[in-house]
């Protein structure tokens, strides 16, 4: 069997494995990615990129719906699901070409297969093997679904992108970013949808402010959500789905069940085992603060390292381990602290830092947090309304910044910028001598006593 040997081998061609071998090359790296389905992995096929078309598109529905409160003489018609779906994936299959020519124009070999380790430095993959110094795992995550009977009758979020037409009664399971982003985009683009969580609000791994105010305004659009429900099972009745609660209790009647309840690393099929790799008690591969796996020589980067599982922490990761094997940076690494993050629900969040709970277990009495909440001004006009939510976490008597939730429109393109401000090390009061914008949502940033 020949072998191929390279400066590089980056297993897998999303958001990771594409940026560290496309920085690796920069610096002449002999670099190789292997891909087993399509470039651009989990974000350009079934996450940020689709997802985001999709929040796009429930935006301009909400847009239409106020459309008549401004003036407009308009007509409202249902969404064309088929179209949009088309549309999206013809988006989609243009990044992919795109995705494949720059490895091409930059000189990174694309082999298009699925990679396992004979050795620490020696993958096969199509029955040809593959040398490096330097191994990548950049493998990403895939969807959970929960081990109970009858599980594979409901979809994950991966099969929300592949659906042909828009299910009209729907349940959504768990109380993530995924799930509630999903479940907007159903509702908005004209499903009835049931979320059920398994506590009493959503989104619990964030500011609880921001999980509160998002139920409610999930209620206040017409969205059911089930508190405290542990399913047992899921049945199919005559095409309808019935959920099965551990109590006994029974929600029948769905056309769609999609399963929003986390995800796992993707490492089936690469046998770490073979290249020594450890994994820790929930799958991920274990890494230390510049990337390095247990072996010399192997790292792993992105969701498959269960750190902060974000398409520009991955790409960071990436391209600063390059730096650091090919161009002599050797203290560079990602900084994994004050990543902003936004969801994409409506209203959207859009979050940075501690949490004030986080805060106080770590801080205590030295927090100090600011909050505002108001009706933005763009729905004076409006029949229907949302409400924005803002909430400043500082500490010490320098009282600096270490945590900033938004939810409310705009929320989402305002964080960039607040994160770049609150990683250097803003405090309230560079904040207060920030002049404001108005009239915006944001001024109220800079403007909270
Ligand atoms: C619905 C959804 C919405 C999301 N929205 C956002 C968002 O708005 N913003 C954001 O920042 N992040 C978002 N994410 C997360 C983001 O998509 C991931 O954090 C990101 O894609 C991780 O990149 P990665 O390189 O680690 O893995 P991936 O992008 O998953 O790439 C891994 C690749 O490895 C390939 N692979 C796996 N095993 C093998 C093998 N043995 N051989 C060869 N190839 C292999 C896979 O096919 C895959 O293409 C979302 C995720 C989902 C699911």
């Amino acid at each position: 069997m020949s072998t191929q040997a390279f400066d590089l081998i980056c297993i897998g061609g999303g958001s990771g494995g594409l940026a560290c071998a496309q920085r690796a090359v920069e610096y002449g790296a002999k670099t190789a990615v292997i891909e087993s389905q399509r470039l651009g992995g989990t974000c350009v096929n079934v996450g940020c990129v689709p997802k985001k078309v999709m929040w796009n598109a429930s935006s301009v529905a909400r847009a239409v719906a106020d459309a008549a409160d401004y003036g407009f003489n308009v007509t409202i018609g249902d969404n064309d699901w088929p179209t949009l779906k088309h549309k999206r994936d013809a988006y989609i299959v243009r990044l992919n070409g795109i995705y494949a020519r720059n490895l091409e124009a930059k000189g990174v070999v694309h082999v298009h297969g699925a990679a396992r380790f004979i050795d620490a430095h020696t993958v096969e993959v199509n029955g040809k093997r593959l040398t490096a110094p330097h191994v990548v795992i950049a493998t990403g995550g895939v969807p959970t679904v929960p081990d109970l009977p009858g599980a594979g009758l409901g979809i994950t979020s991966d099969g929300f992108f592949s659906l042909a037409q828009r299910p009209q009664r729907v349940a959504v399971v768990g109380s993530g970013y995924i799930a509630t982003e999903l479940a907007g985009s159903f509702h908005e683009l004209g499903s009835q949808v049931e979320l059920f969580i398994r506590k009493d609000h959503l989104l619990t791994h964030f500011d609880v402010m921001l999980g509160k105010s998002l139920m409610r305004e999930t209620r206040a659009q017409g969205m059911l959500i089930h508190e405290h429900v542990v399913l047992a099972a899921l049945k199919d009745e005559s095409g309808r789905k019935t959920l099965v609660a551990a109590d006994g209790r029974e929600f029948a009647g769905f056309d769609c069940v999609l399963w929003a309840i986390g995800r796992s690393a993707n490492v089936a099929g690469l046998d770490l085992k073979s290249a020594g790799v450890a994994t820790d008690d929930s799958g991920y591969v274990v890494t230390d603060d510049y990337q390095n796996t247990n072996v010399a020589g192997v790292y792993a980067i992105g969701d498959v390292t269960g750190r902060a599982a974000l398409t520009p922490v991955a790409i960071a990761a990436g391209r600063r381990l390059s730096d650091r094997l090919f161009d002599g940076k050797t203290d560079r690494r990602l900084d994994y602290n004050m990543i902003a993050t936004v969801v994409f629900t409506h209203p959207p969040i859009g979050t940075v830092g501690m949490s004030e709970s986080e805060a106080r277990a770590a801080y205590g009495d030295a927090v100090k947090v600011y909050v505002a909440d108001f009706t933005p001004m763009y729905h004076a006009l409006t029949t229907r309304k949302s409400h924005t939510d803002m909430k400043l976490v500082c500490v010490g008597p320098e009282q600096k910044i270490v945590g900033c939730h938004i939810i409310g429109v705009g929320a989402d393109e305002m964080m960039q910028g607040f994160a770049v401000a609150i990683r250097m090390g803003a405090t309230k009061r560079d904040f207060d001598d920030t002049v404001a914008v108005h009239p915006t949502s944001s001024e109220e940033l800079v403007t909270m006593r």
